[in-house]
């Protein structure tokens, strides 16, 4: 009989889980999309199938047939020996991984006012597990965590102080767990010490962020108070004018609905006017479709000018580091973004860039460049399991 860790990663209407074995190796991972919807439907992408769910189902019942799915194919002979969760927000409450207790649970409750998107849904997850699992401890892993050792003068917004100390406005940060291990994955690839590694870590997928690492711990981040602040994505706009605010307001559209178009109809989605998918884009680009070939130009600018922003926190810079669908597969993007940093000094190697620094351990810059460029897969599950793992049987 085989020890076991589940990962367990809720979204507002999704709910991803993997199962890895002691040792770390991955078993096998599922994901359930549309809940709550009609067409609610679940798959494992190895072995390939298809995960029977009702009508409307919710991660409750989702996380069941998942786990039973599991059961079914051999994979979950017994209950995991420690059950790690993705949460979103862990406030100034959570500097580390936290194993589950009812304080702990409060105190994920409590939080919930800076992400009444995700916290309440992490806790439906975590309900769910308890339900079914009552004996196996469980752990809480904050995506904000890594980012509780950013300087005052870094997380402190220009706003009146009674802000931050009444009611927490401040820069939090998210992605933690990804940048957090693009960190200790690059001091493995360069064989330094973690606590001695000084990294720029892009994070681009849906969600794009990008941190600043000095001697292995954050020291500045893109994103803020919310996940919307920062470089352009998918369907948020990133960094605006909050003057906007007043301005939309004087053309009728209110504070409920500007919100509403910065986080979903923004970002690449809302300049191309046609997807927030970058590969579509660049597809779209090729085929002369102005709007998206600008899109492209924006994103990378605006990740030019964010890189150099992150210098301000570091005073080495082993490498700059790039992940998420878009940093880890857009030959693109990362070209387009260098050209704006020549005076920086990062200088690509085009055929290294092109093949994603595959044969090159990660590597992409070329001889001359003054930094190192890499791109390094990032594995958010993997940091989820093991920090399980070492909370519950420290
Ligand atoms: P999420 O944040 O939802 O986990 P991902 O990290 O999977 O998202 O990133 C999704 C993004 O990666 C999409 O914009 C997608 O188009 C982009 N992407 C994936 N493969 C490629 C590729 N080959 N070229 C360009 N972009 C890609």
């Amino acid at each position: 009989m085989e020890d076991t860790l589940l990962v367990i990663n809720c979204g507002s209407s999704s709910l991803k889980a993997a199962l890895f074995d002691t040792s770390f190796n991955k078993l096998a991972s599922a994901l359930a999309e549309r809940l709550g919807k009609e067409d609610a439907f679940a798959s494992m992408p190895s072995p390939s199938m298809d995960i029977p769910l009702q009508s409307g189902c919710n991660h409750r019942d989702a996380l069941r047939a998942v786990v039973t799915a599991f059961r079914d194919q051999g994979l979950l002979t017994a209950a995991p020996v420690a059950i790690g969760h993705r949460v979103v927000h862990g406030g100034e409450t959570f500097r580390q991984a936290a194993l589950i207790t009812d304080d702990v649970l409060q105190a994920i409750e409590d939080c919930a006012s800076l992400a009444p998107l995700h916290n309440p849904v992490n806790l439906t997850g975590i309900e769910a597990t308890r339900d079914l699992f009552p004996e196996v401890p469980q752990v809480a892993v904050f995506d904000t965590a890594f980012h509780q050792t950013l300087p005052k003068h870094a997380y402190l917004y220009a706003l009146p102080y009674r802000f931050y100390q009444d009611w927490g406005v401040r820069r939090y940060g998210f992605h933690g767990t990804s940048h957090q291990f693009m960190a200790n994955e690059t001091a493995r690839l360069l064989e330094k010490a973690p606590d001695q590694i000084s990294v720029i870590s892009a994070h681009l997928g849906n969600g794009c962020s990008i941190t600043a690492i000095r001697d292995g711990v954050s020291v500045d981040t893109s994103m803020g108070l919310t996940p919307l602040e920062g470089l352009v994505m998918g369907t948020r706009s990133g960094d605006i004018d909050p003057g906007l605010f007043d301005f939309l307001k004087g053309k009728g559209i209110n504070a409920e609905e500007v919100h509403r178009i910065l986080n979903n109809d923004s970002g690449l989605l809302g300049l191309s006017g046609k997807t927030n998918d970058m590969r579509s884009l660049s597809e779209q680009a090729e085929d002369g479709h102005e709007p998206s070939a600008l899109a492209i130009e924006v994103f990378c600018f605006r990740l030019a000018r964010y890189i150099g922003a992150m210098m301000a926190s570091l005073t080495q810079l082993d490498a700059l580091v790039f992940t998420g669908g878009i940093g880890e597969n857009s030959a693109l993007v990362r070209e387009k973004t260098l050209g704006h940093l020549r005076l920086t000094g990062f200088s690509l190697d085009p055929s290294s860039n092109r093949q994603h620094g595959k044969h090159t351990g990660g590597r992409i810059d070329q001889a001359d460049s003054r930094f190192r460029v890499m791109v390094i897969p990032t594995n958010e599950e993997l940091v989820i399991a093991r920090e399980a793992l070492d909370a519950s049987h420290p």
